[in-house]
């Protein structure tokens, strides 16, 4: 179980401070918002933590080791995965192999093992399917495994999307908006797996959201940027109580 503790980090663009000089942490085996009106630095600070962007100051932690300079590749090799805020999946790639793409980087490089057809290959091969197939059940998508991705309603392409980070067995699973543009049920039921993610996987949860009402639901803690900056950090009870909070939601 790990830590991750973002530390004074500031993000620029030109003359607009994205984020500034924010601070939090994420306890292991928590679901931890990160919510704020449009615009407030929540997909940067994504970006921030899964070294897409590099902040302009301020440092980044995974227990004791600094994350701030690591490409995005070696990030998610450490065990942190992410989702989008619009849909990456391959649409013309079946979920399964979407999946599969998902585990990639444990795979070993095998072109010319295969060449050789060496049956060490393909048992890694079966026990990948098998992994992806137990992940699909997991998440609701095993009568889907066969369709193409782009064939899928709305509601199971973004559960495809977090399925996909899930494949890549992280400790950490970075949301950005998992129920953006979901109608009311899809929203529970999303609420749903990503409780059963951090509850039954023991996966840690960032879940960046501009609703509240969700967060409020699931959350066990909550950071609330606005305009770049830190306006609140604590229970979601606490914060459906602060004025500050109720303020920037209000746009007062
Ligand atoms: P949120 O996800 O909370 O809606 P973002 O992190 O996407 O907010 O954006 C924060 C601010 O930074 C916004 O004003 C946005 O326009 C700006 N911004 C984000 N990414 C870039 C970029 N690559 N270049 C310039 N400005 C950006
Ligand atoms: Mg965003």
């Amino acid at each position: 179980m790990s830590t991750l503790r973002v530390d004074e980090v500031s993000v620029r663009f030109g003359a607009l401070v994205a984020l500034d000089a924010v601070s939090f942490t994420v306890e292991p085996g928590t679901v931890h918002a990160v919510i704020g009106p449009n615009g407030a630095g929540k997909s940067t600070c994504l970006n921030v933590l899964s070294g897409v962007y590099r902040p302009d100051a301020g440092r980044v932690y995974l227990d004791d080791r600094e994350l701030t300079r690591l490409r995005p590749h070696h990030i998610a090799r450490l065990g942190i995965a992410r989702t989008f805020q619009n849909i990456e999946v391959s649409g013309a790639e079946t979920v399964e192999d979407n999946l599969m793409l998902g585990r990639h980087h444990l795979m070993r490089p095998r072109l010319a093992a295969t060449a050789f057809g060496l049956p060490s290959v393909a048992r890694e091969e079966r026990r990948h399917r098998t992994r992806v197939r137990e992940i699909a059940d997991f998440l609701g998508l095993s009568a889907a495994l066969d369709r193409p991705a782009a064939l899928l309603p709305y509601g199971l392409r973004k559960r495809l999307e977090l399925a996909r980070a899930l494949a890549m067995e992280p400790r950490l699973l970075l949301l950005d908006e998992p129920v953006a543009g979901m109608d009311g049920a899809e929203t529970a039921e999303m609420a749903d797996v990503i409780l059963r993610v951090r509850t039954e996987l023991g996966v840690t949860v960032v879940l960046v959201e501009h609703d509240m009402g969700m967060v409020t639901r699931i959350a066990d803690r909550v950071t609330v940027l606005d305009f770049g900056r830190r306006i609140f950090d604590g229970s979601p009870a606490a914060m459906a109580a602060d004025p500050a909070v109720v303020e920037a939601y209000l746009g007062g």
